[in-house]
């Protein structure tokens, strides 16, 4: 891990970026939820990302998932055993998780993509943050049962995010809202850039990363009418504006 950034976009809200994956810091007092966990080996980078916000992993409430992929769920592991942190989200992407089915591209889908520009030093690149791993945890539970709330409401967490059901990337793949910072979570549902990409701003990742295509542009329907002008996807860049309107371009960009 060479590169790490990390930016406040909200209050309570911070944004790191891994080289190639982000995850999000939701601080409230001196407790942490973290969204995401990038790579297996880009444990060091979380914890730097929240030591730099203050914070230690001891602080984390809870690890939020918006899928199991292994960019996203690749340090959770590690939070889990060595320091009892929850590992949560929806129930069909805690089976997932816990790897009851696997809905990752396979080294044969991502080969046939490497005439994709940028590829092959992408696949070194994940290849050395343990992007062959399984990331499996065993623990991971459904936030209904765990922190469970009203449907529509916020999770009893820090930073108190509301998930959105954006099942498609893959069959449990759920976005969080953030209403107090006006931020959206979008994980990979909605994105803003990526290695396998040539273009910047908001958009779908390549066909070959996701379970259900057309359900994944049916997805994006969580993510109209919220309060929000602050976007914060899984891959590339903070995207600020209207969320409706970001939704609009990637579906006219499709049409
Ligand atoms: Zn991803």
């Amino acid at each position: 891990m060479s590169t790490l950034e990390v930016t406040t976009v909200a209050d309570g809200v911070h944004v790191a970026f891994g080289p190639d994956v982000n995850w999000t810091l939701l601080v409230d007092g001196e407790d942490v939820t973290l969204v995401d966990s990038g790579y297996p080996r880009y444990v060091g980078a979380v914890v730097e990302s929240l030591r730099r916000v203050g914070r230690r992993p001891e602080d984390v409430r809870a690890i939020l998932l918006t899928h199991a992929h292994i960019d996203h769920i690749g340090g959770a592991g590690h939070f889990a055993s060595t320091y009892g942190t929850p590992v949560l989200t929806s129930d069909a992407e805690a089976r997932h998780a816990r790897r009851e089915y696997l809905e990752q591209a396979s080294p044969l889908d991502v080969a046939r993509n490497v005439w994709r520009r940028g590829a092959l030093a992408w696949t070194v690149r994940i290849a050395r943050a343990g992007g062959t791993e399984s990331g499996a945890v065993a623990d991971a539970e459904g936030f209904d049962s765990v922190v469970g709330s009203v449907p529509g409401g916020p999770l009893d967490l820090p930073g108190g995010p509301v998930p959105l059901d954006t099942s498609g990337h893959t069959s449990g793949h759920t976005g969080y809202h953030v209403p107090g910072a006006g931020a959206v979570l979008s994980g990979d549902a909605l994105v803003t850039g990526h290695a396998l990409s040539v273009r910047t701003g908001p958009q779908m990742l390549p066909p070959l990363f996701a379970h259900d295509r057309p359900r994944e542009f049916d997805a994006l329907d969580a993510f109209v009418g919220l309060d929000a002008d602050v976007l914060i996807p899984g891959h590339g860049g903070v995207h600020r504006g209207s969320v409706d309107d970001a939704v609009r371009r990637v579906r006219s960009a499709r049409a």
